[in-house]
């Protein structure tokens, strides 16, 4: 695909990239206030989303079709240049593991490169126990970034029993303007006609409007 091919291309000179994951079923104001909190506070070149293809976590649920989650997303991204998404996980076959696209990435950028692997403070006692976590921690730092709901200021005592110290010193908190919004809610509003205006971007809406999503 030729947006793949260009994102593959432009990764190779990006020395500081940050890689958001996610289901983005659909992408909101969240997801996109916490990548440019996190582009900004540590200089990134790029912030890449990456949606899901097979989350593994959330096998069981029906999600919308993986190019509709690709497309939301592009539209989201479309007006911040610093901002791309990388079809990597969609494309692969089977269920989307994070090791798998951070050792795809870390061949592309070589070793030199800094990644930064963005995740809410929903997920960050989940980490540990994602496929080959020691492999991961190796690999990226994770700034963990606010998100309503979630105890952040104990963060690092209640991880010091989940986690290794060398481990403990690749997560980065950040906090971050707080935004009460998640993909669930965005769901439950549309399935039951209610106003998300202001909650995503007006493409992402134009776009779920125009192929009935969510009803
Ligand atoms: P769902 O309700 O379907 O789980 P979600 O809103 O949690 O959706 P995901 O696609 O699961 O969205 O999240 C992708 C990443 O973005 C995760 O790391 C998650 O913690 C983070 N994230 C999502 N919403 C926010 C938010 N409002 N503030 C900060 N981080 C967020
Ligand atoms: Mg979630």
């Amino acid at each position: 695909m030729e947006t793949g091919r260009f994102v593959v291309k432009e990764v190779f000179s990006i020395r500081k990239i940050g890689i958001l994951g996610g289901t983005f079923d659909p992408v909101h104001l969240g997801h996109l206030t916490a990548a440019e909190a996190v582009r900004e506070a540590y200089d990134l070149e790029q912030v890449l989303f990456i949606p899901a293809g097979e989350p593994p976590h959330k096998l069981d649920q029906t999600k919308t079709a993986a190019w509709h989650r690709y497309w939301m997303t592009v539209l989201a991204t479309l007006d911040n240049p610093k901002f791309d998404v990388s079809p990597v996980e969609i494309q692969r076959e089977g269920v989307s593991y994070t090791i798998d696209t951070l050792m795809y990435f870390r061949e592309k950028m070589g070793s030199e490169s800094e990644i930064y692997f963005i995740a809410g403070a929903d997920l960050v006692f989940e980490i540990a126990g994602w496929r080959r976590s020691d492999a991961l921690f190796e690999r990226c730092v994770f700034v963990i970034v606010t998100r309503p709901g979630f105890d952040f200021g104990r963060l690092r005592d209640n991880l010091s029993g989940v986690l290794t110290q060398a481990q403990l010193n690749r997560i980065a908190p950040l906090e971050i303007p707080a935004l009460e919004v998640s993909s669930t809610e965005i769901r439950q509003k549309i399935k039951a006609g209610r106003t998300v205006r202001y909650l995503i971007p007006e493409a992402v809406d134009a776009y779920i409007r125009k192929n009935g999503l969510y009803r």
